[in-house]
């Protein structure tokens, strides 16, 4: 099946939002509203139904998630087979399904011959459960402690991959048509694959896919974007999509930042923090999110507990404390998990409420870009056995 696909420019894969798909038979899964309209007119349908079409359509794929044509009982026979025969309704492949003990799901997705990225479902986070979605395949930023950043960026998602991976979780979940009532899937992290401010645009369109009435309707300040510091995207970020943000801070010195986050030497945190504090939004029951991972011995002290409540103090904030999740050969440990509690009680006393994220789904290489990895390595020793 062939994905909706922006032409990709230069090296770093400029996705170009107004592009128009690709020919071929193309999947109407995961497009923005403007696209289903080129799409409809497209397959020749006139110009004063198109738009009505569109918006038929778009409904049947984001609120009730059809994989038939035949399904869409409000458009005429005929036009239905005429659009089944220049479009599919087809997601793009599953590669690995992993459900862990603790109910966490993870998927490998095939985006594209070569093009794989992660997501992960994971229950009981907010009012029932958050997907971590990817919006790059690797990330050309490189955390030492970050195994997707050990990973060459080979190409941005576009809105529609990103959408895709939403919409296969819900297939799995059976949660079509889209209620409001016992939804698993209440709220959406960027926190897969890659560093999504280097890819707003279609992180912006694809939020408008996920967030709108008439298609999956998960609310904005369901969904949350984090970043490892892009500086000049951060109120931009605001502006276009009303997302919730998160921070990937994990030191509070440039010292130590500079070396666990290198993004930090072009950004430091002094011009970091100013560009939080413009976050259009913020206030009390919308807070900026800090992640904080807790490496053993090299950020883990009471002291930098100390030191990251009077960074953040006069920020709206939350802190996330996330226990390091090794991978083969990491150059880092977990802290102690009395460090980290410790650590967490300075930070508690200063008025944030249970910051410590439980570790979820380790028995499926839940850590951000480990199941890809694996998954490679495992489908490399099948080659090799045969
Ligand atoms: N690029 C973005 C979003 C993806 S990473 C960013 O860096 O914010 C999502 C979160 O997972 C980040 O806070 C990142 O620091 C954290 N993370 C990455 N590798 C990890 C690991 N091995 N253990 C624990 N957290 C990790
Ligand atoms: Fe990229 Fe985020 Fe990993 Fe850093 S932590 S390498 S920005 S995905």
């Amino acid at each position: 099946m062939q994905y909706v696909r922006a032409p990709m420019t230069a090296a770093l894969n400029i996705y170009d939002p107004s592009a128009k798909p690709q020919a071929g038979p193309t999947s109407l899964v995961g497009l923005t509203r403007p696209q289903m309209l080129d799409a409809m007119k497209s397959a020749g349908v006139e110009d004063r139904k198109a738009k009505m079409r569109a918006e038929q359509v778009w409904r049947w794929v984001h609120h009730h998630g059809v994989t038939d044509f035949e399904a869409m009982t409000n458009i005429a026979k005929g036009q239905r087979s005429v659009l089944a025969e220049q479009y599919t309704l087809a997601r793009p492949d599953i590669v690995e399904r992993l459900v862990s003990v603790d109910g966490t799901r993870k998927y490998l997705i095939r985006l594209a011959p070569g093009v794989e990225c992660e997501t992960v479902f994971i229950p009981d986070v907010g009012r029932s459960g958050a997907l971590c979605v990817s919006s790059q395949v690797g990330c050309t930023l490189n955390c030492t402690f970050c195994h997707t950043g050990t990973q060459k960026l080979v190409r941005n998602l576009t809105a529609q991959e990103i959408a895709a991976q939403v919409i296969i979780a819900r297939d799995d979940l059976s949660e079509w048509p889209t209620s409001n009532e016992n939804r698993q899937i209440t709220n959406i992290v960027f926190m897969g694959m890659g560093e999504p401010l280097y890819n707003l645009d279609a992180v912006s369109d694809s939020i408008d896919i996920m967030s709108d009435g008439d298609g999956m309707a998960i609310g904005r300040r369901r969904m949350t974007v984090s970043t490892s510091g892009v500086v000049p995207k951060i109120i931009e970020l605001g502006k276009r999509t009303r997302a919730m943000l998160a921070i990937s801070l994990h030191a509070t010195n440039d010292g130590l930042r500079n070396e666990l986050v290198p993004l930090n030497k072009k950004y430091p945190i002094a011009e970091l923090m100013d560009a939080i504090r413009a976050y259009p939004g913020l206030n009390n029951s919308n807070r900026v999110t800090f992640e904080y991972v807790m490496l053993k011995g090299v950020n883990d002290s009471p002291a930098e507990a100390r030191a990251l409540v009077s960074l953040l103090r006069g920020v709206p904030s939350k802190i996330n404390l996330i226990p390091f999740n090794p991978w083969p050969d990491s150059p880092y440990e977990c802290s102690d998990w009395e460090t980290i509690e410790t650590f967490a009680e300075i930070v508690n006393r200063a008025g944030y409420a249970s910051p410590i994220r439980t570790p979820r789904g380790r028995d499926i290489f839940a850590a951000c870009g480990q199941l890809k990895s694996e998954s490679e390595r495992m489908r490399a020793s099948a080659r090799k056995a045969t």
